[in-house]
């Protein structure tokens, strides 16, 4: 399966396919020229998947060099950024040749980072190896790294030249990041499709696998569709946001690693439903409706947690100038829309619903 992300000049293509690993470097030939590639990894994907993605690579006459990093989100640094920059400058790096990073969000986001700035850009390739990569951070071109005052705090805009996705590859992905994806998996069927959200109450874990292409392909054609829009990130790329702002607050609340990110949006997806069901603003029965689905995929829906306790830690990490805050809510399942609310009322947004 393939999807064209148009953005004029910047425009590129990704690729869905099971097996895609070991011939990519002949799907890579067609898209670039590059006569060496450095390819970055965490050292568990390296030790999972580089020597296959390397041998592809080979086989169609690139020149390889493997970057390998702590596995972890801790190495979206700047020490990390400086090392890799190191590398690259070692291994003779130059602007006719590419970058691959190969691995999950961490992965990406660094190794496109450092990709976008060596040189002042060189050309770098997606192939990312989680769920959350696959149908979220590897489309779109946002790359940072993490600053000590906050995350993704250093980064830039810079689309890749193509993204190749080997769904065959989350064979070995722990349970936990499963489910974590499947948390943005399901917001993706909320806001936009909602023959995606009936697929997923269809499938569970165990079936789950049959469905990767689809279940991919879906996801990445709406954030593309959504991203060619928003560019940059100015009005409507928000809706990807849905579920997020109190998702983070959870995730900061009980800092970081406590709660999956994918867990703080399943949160905050179904706190957020509940309210303004409440209100009248949402199709009655679709947080119901949600809750089950996120239990499916072993998601929680609320937690310990008071509003007053989440409420210092909603919008931090957004700029709020005027103590205003703009909510995604559903207005039933595939449907969103924007909802600008006032700092005074933010709160009545995060109650909880007593009998979750
Ligand atoms: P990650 O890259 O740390 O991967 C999670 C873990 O899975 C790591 O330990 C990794 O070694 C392991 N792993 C990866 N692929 C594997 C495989 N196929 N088999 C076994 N183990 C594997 O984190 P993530 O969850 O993929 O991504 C989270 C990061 O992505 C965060 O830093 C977040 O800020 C970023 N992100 C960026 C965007 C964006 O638009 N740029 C969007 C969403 C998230
Ligand atoms: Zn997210």
């Amino acid at each position: 399966k393939q999807i064209h992300v148009n953005l004029g000049k910047d425009s590129y293509d990704i690729q869905i396919e099971k097996g895609l690993l070991d011939h990519v470097g002949a799907a890579l030939r067609k898209v670039i020229q590059a006569r060496t590639l450095a390819v970055i990894s965490d050292d568990t994907v390296d030790g999972l998947y580089g020597g296959r993605l390397e041998r592809s690579l080979q086989e169609n006459g690139f020149t390889v060099r493997r970057m390998v990093f702590p596995a972890g989100e801790s190495s979206k640094s700047l020490r990390m950024l400086a090392n890799l920059y190191q590398g690259m400058a070692d291994a003779g790096l130059t602007r006719s040749d590419a970058v691959i990073t190969f691995g999950g969000g961490v992965t990406g986001d660094l190794g496109g980072f450092a990709a976008a700035t060596y040189l002042r850009g060189i050309p770098f390739i997606q192939i990312p190896t989680t769920i959350i990569a696959q149908v979220d951070s590897s489309v779109g071109g946002k790359v940072a790294v993490d600053l000590p005052s906050g995350k993704n705090q250093a980064g830039s805009f810079y689309q890749p030249k193509a993204v190749f996705i080997d769904p065959e590859l989350l064979q070995t992905l722990p349970i936990r990041f499963i489910h974590d994806g499947m948390g943005e998996v399901i917001k993706y069927g909320c806001i936009r499709d909602r023959s995606l959200f009936e697929l997923l109450e269809t499938v569970d874990d165990n079936s789950l696998p049959a469905y990767w292409e689809e279940i991919i392909g879906r996801c990445c054609a709406i954030k593309a569709a959504i991203v060619e829009r928003d560019v940059f990130d100015l009005g409507e790329r928000m809706i990807l946001n849905f579920g997020h702002t109190i998702g983070h607050a959870v995730e900061r609340y009980y800092s970081y690693g406590c709660y999956t990110h994918g867990e703080g949006v399943a949160v905050g997806m179904a706190m957020l439903t509940c309210r303004t069901e409440a209100m009248g603003l949402t199709q009655i029965g679709t947080a119901e409706r949600i809750i089950r689905l996120l239990k499916r995929y072993s998601l929680p829906a609320a937690v310990r947690a008071s509003a007053s306790d989440l409420l210092p830690y909603i919008g931090h990490d957004k700029k709020k100038r005027g103590s205003r805050l703009t909510f995604i809510i559903l207005k039933k399942i595939g449907v969103c829309e924007l909802l600008p609310v006032a700092g005074e009322d933010i709160p009545h947004y995060i109650r909880k619903r007593e009998f979750i």
